[in-house]
Parts: structure tokens; C-alpha cells; sequence
């Protein structure tokens, strides 16, 4: 799908296990940026590497013209094809210097954060050629820019990056949207995150990688809905704790869960992580 002249997105289904025997449909995007060369902004999961380069083939350019990779940062699903991409094409890899551990290492990702299917999801690790933080600018040749936004709070090495010609700003899981799972490891810096995301002036696109990219008078209004997610969510928190100090994490992640409407869904530890994020906040009743 093009989103414009530059920028075009990959959708890209994956099925997440959740249980033993029971898997839920998920889908996650990969952009990539035609200029004189070709930057693509994260990759999917293991495999995705046949779409990506055949989409680039169909758009008559040689793979071998992309030249970086950058992650959003460190989850399955963003970098499960990035091995198998640096062998194919040669591309240079680059990452918020956070989010390098569990790239580099997928091993000690799964360790400390660990999903049914990682292995599944994941090709391997992969080196970074390239160490982001907050300020710095990527050129992609011929004026073009991606500027690094460090926005921590869905993983501690997640970045959004701003750019220039589209004045379209790629968000990874930084925002989320309204009503979709929690995840995320800490909920007041994901606020922190997209308050700092709100004060960039002048966007025209917002593009996450779990939605439709948001064009004008969206934008600024699905970064508003993020944070009231984030607030709703911490509101069932609050009712589901109140008068009881001793609840089981995965008990109270159930609660929160049926609270917000949710289908029922099997608990998986990153969701019970999310809402546990929100139980050293117990005395604000207003986070956002
Ligand atoms: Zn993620």
C-alpha cells in the first residue's frame, strides 16, 4: 500500500500463541522509503523477508538498494526478518542503543520477556550496525531525514522517527490505540513518550505500526486517544484494586481486562506485565 510518493507500507499477518493449542491473528506493519536509495523501517516477523523483497523487485528497484534497517525498537515482530535481510541485501542495521541487548541477543530477549511462538517470530539475532539516541538525524540521501525521537514506555529502547518531506512520523508501538491490548512495560513514561510526540509541530502523517496510517486532522487527535487508552486502563486499575491490597497479578489482569470489555483472552505474561505497570501508581487517579 502507498502511502505516498515515498512511503509505502506492508502489511504483514502473524499468528501469536497464546496457549498450548490456541493462537490469536495478529498483523504488524513494515514501511519502507523509496528515495535514491531504499530505507526500511522495521521488518516483520520471520519470513517477511519474500514480501519485502518482492514488493521492492515489483517496484522495479533492486533490493540491494536498501540501505538501513532501522528498528523501532526490539519486539518479534519488528525484527524477526532482520537477519535474513542483512544476508540477502547487505543493508546496515540501526536501533536506539536500548533496545540493542535483546536484538542482538534474542536469547536473552526471550528470557526476560518471553511469547509462546518467539522462536517462530524471531529469524535470529541480528548485529546493529549503527546505535540511535534522542536528536540524532539519519540522512537518507538527497535532503531527506529521519530525526530520532526516543519515545520509552512500550519497550525501553523504542524510537519514533520524524520525516522530513512528508512531515510523517513513524511511531512504532509508541502510541497505541484506543482499546486494543495492553502492552507495554511502563505506562507514565509511554505518557511522558507521547506528550513529547504531541509537541512536534506540523504533522501531517502518523504512522503506527498496528493501524491505518492517520492523515491531517487525525494525527494529533490518535496521539489524544492513545493517552485516554492509557487513562481508562488505569481507571480499571484503580476500580479493581480499590478495598483489596493483596491481588494476584494475573487474577487482577483478568479483572481489568473484563472491566474494559475485552473478549475473553488467555493471559499472557507481557499483558499481565502492562497491567502491573499501572499498580506503582495507585495514588493518581489522573495520569494523563
Ligand atoms: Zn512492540
Amino acid at each position: 500500500m502507498q502511502v505516498t510518493e515515498h512511503i509505502h507500507a506492508l502489511k504483514i499477518p502473524f499468528k501469536l500463541r497464546v496457549g498450548p493449542a490456541k493462537t490469536v491473528d495478529r498483523f504488524v506493519f513494515a514501511y519502507l522509503i523509496f528515495g535514491d536509495q531504499i530505507c526500511l523501517i522495521d521488518c516483520g516477523i520471520a519470513g517477511s523477508e519474500a514480501i519485502i523483497l518482492d514488493y521492492i523487485k515489483q517496484a522495479g528497484r533492486d533490493p540491494r538498494e536498501i540501505t538501513r534497517l532501522v528498528f523501532t525498537h526490539s519486539h518479534p515482530d519488528h525484527i524477526g526478518a532482520g537477519q535474513a535481510l542483512k544476508k540477502q541485501t547487505g543493508c546496515k542495521i540501526a536501533a536506539h542503543i536500548d533496545a540493542k541487548p535483546w536484538i542482538e541477543n534474542v536469547d536473552q530477549q526471550y528470557a526476560e520477556r518471553p511469547i509462546g511462538n518467539f522462536f517462530n517470530l524471531v529469524g535470529g539475532s541480528v548485529e546493529i550496525d549503527s546505535e540511535l539516541k534522542d536528536g540524532d538525524q539519519v540522512g537518507l540521501g538527497d535532503g531527506k531525514t529521519l530525526e530520532i525521537y526516543h519515545t520509552p514506555g512500550h519497550s525501553k529502547g523504542s524510537i519514533s522517527l520524524f520525516y522530513n518531506k512528508d512531515k510523517a512520523l513513524f511511531t512504532g508501538d509508541a502510541v497505541p490505540k484506543a482499546g486494543s491490548v495492553p502492552i507495554y512495560e511502563d505506562v507514565a513514561t509511554s505518557i511522558t513518550s507521547i506528550k513529547k510526540l504531541k509537541q512536534i509541530k506540523g504533522l501531517e502523517i502518523l504512522i503506527a505500526s498496528w493501524d491505518d496510517p492517520q492523515f491531517g486532522a487525525s494525527v494529533y487527535p490518535s496521539m489524544d486517544a492513545g493517552l485516554q487508552w492509557f487513562q481508562q486502563i488505569h481507571e480499571a486499575v484503580l476500580a479493581e484494586t480499590a478495598g483489596s491490597d493483596a491481588l494476584d497479578a494475573e487474577d487482577l489482569s483478568a479483572r481489568v481486562l473484563k472491566r474494559l470489555e475485552f473478549p475473553e483472552i488467555p493471559l499472557v505474561p507481557i499483558v499481565v506485565t502492562s497491567i502491573g505497570a499501572h499498580l506503582k501508581l495507585l495514588d493518581q487517579q489522573q495520569l494523563i
